[in-house]
């Protein structure tokens, strides 16, 4: 029987020599089985490591050499094999947890003494081939057209891939099946959407830099992607607006969207809790929504803007008459009623995308809408801009009195009307 999997061994003497181990995991086959020609006397099982490296293999005997065998995670695709000689443990991952399963199985029995009617899942040991060696590559970087595997398809086993200016037009169904894949960079290409099951990899770094979006995908805010994307790159794109629920990315800590066309920020941008690194430059945004500087980053670049220069003032002074969703929502959220987001998907999005006030309230059919400069550098450690030491920001209110609070508290003065 034979296993694709990761595995790194770890030696239990060095740490008593004060010494570590590698700590190096790699991509390889596992095996169960006996040495080719074995007659029926020689029944010694081994199991046995190869990888790109080491592709004869490192045999390890089971028989009498198995300390224990750590099961906790073998759902997950993960296990430990502790051996006694030599003192090493075998740790396993991102293996399939259904062959992983077997594979335990026949090194049960094999434990025990060899079960006749496992013999047939005990491998002829042997060392892998090269074709065995591509299908358990991590990484690959594919630069020229011709250089595309067209028929051959993907490497199962990646992690990494790099497709960059190879006039891509439509994404390859057979990426969103790769289920260990991690990185994907499809800079330089001409893509303009991405399919529905592109929600399905579970990716954590996606380059789209240089492509034809005029939308925001908005498949990337579908779970479970959205709940493990950490960086995105879609710049020099035709991106206008980005979508108002870009905080469904709650892992992102890296947004890059420079040289689009954006006019406007979505208020949720500041809702980006675990952003650290913010590339906005050159779009044409005129004002930053009141909801950014609850932004804590590292580094943002805000340069080769449109930023409005007009003084402090207030823009507009509302008092309309409300639709009846949004006395819905302003209900809900003012009175903490809690609903359900799936039987109310409209009105969840409504509520999550609707103005407030900053002291928390909706604001609705009555309220304050005025534009202030203030400094944000309290919340950037690097701000890679321009000559601009404060920015236009544009705030709501829901009342007389919390407009007048804020502008005392703010600029100890009243805002030109
Ligand atoms: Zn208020």
């Amino acid at each position: 029987m034979r296993l694709q999997c990761d595995m790194e061994i770890s030696n239990r003497a060095l740490p008593s020599h004060n010494l570590k181990s590698s700590g190096r995991c790699s991509r390889g086959y596992l095996s169960i089985g006996q040495n080719p020609g074995s007659t029926n006397k020689q029944r010694t099982v081994y199991i046995m490591l190869c990888t790109a490296k080491d592709k004869t293999g490192t045999k390890y005997v089971v028989k009498d050499n198995v300390e224990k065998v750590f099961c906790n995670f073998i759902s997950e695709g993960k296990t430990t094999i502790r051996f006694k000689e030599p003192q090493v443990d075998l740790h396993i991952s991102k293996a399939d947890s259904i062959q992983l399963k077997s594979f335990l199985t026949v090194l049960k029995a094999s434990l025990k003494g060899e079960c006749p009617q496992q013999k047939s899942n005990l491998s002829t040991l042997s060392a892998i081939t090269p074709k065995q060696i591509e299908n358990s590559k991590k990484k690959l970087t594919i630069l020229k057209r011709q250089d595309y595997p067209i028929l051959k398809g993907f490497p199962f086993s990646l992690v990494s891939l790099k497709i960059i200016g190879c006039h891509i037009k439509k994404l390859d169904s057979r990426i969103p099946s790769l289920k260990y894949l991690q990185h994907l960079d499809l800079a330089d290409n001409v893509l303009q959407e991405l399919p529905e099951a592109f929600s399905r990899i579970l990716l954590t770094d996606l380059i789209l830099k240089g492509n034809q979006f005029s939308n925001f995908p908005q498949i990337l805010l579908e779970p479970p992607l959205c709940d493990n994307l950490t960086v995105l790159d879609l710049s020099s794109n035709q991106l206008q607006r980005l979508p108002s629920h870009i905080d469904n990315l709650r892992k992102l800590q890296i947004l890059k969207v420079s040289r689009n066309q954006l006019k406007q920020l979505p208020i949720n941008i500041g809702n980006l809790s675990s952003l650290k690194n913010l590339d906005i430059s050159n779009n044409q945004l005129p004002l930053l929504p009141a909801n950014f500087i609850k932004l804590c980053l590292h580094e943002l670049d805000l340069s080769h803007n449109s930023f409005s220069t007009t003084p402090h003032r207030i823009l507009r002074q509302c008092l309309e008459l409300p639709s009846l969703q949004s006395i819905c929502v302003k209900f809900i959220i003012n009175n903490k009623i809690p609903y359900c987001e799936t039987m109310y998907r409209d009105l969840h999005e409504l509520i999550r995308s609707h103005k407030r006030c900053w002291c928390g309230k909706v604001v609705v059919a009555k309220f304050i809408h005025c534009i202030y400069h203030a400094s944000i550098s309290f919340m950037v450690a690097s701000l890679l801009s321009t000559s601009e030491k404060t920015f236009p920001l544009e705030a709501y209110f829901c009342s007389q009195k919390c407009f007048d609070r804020f502008t005392q508290k703010q600029f100890q003065s009243p805002l030109v009307t």
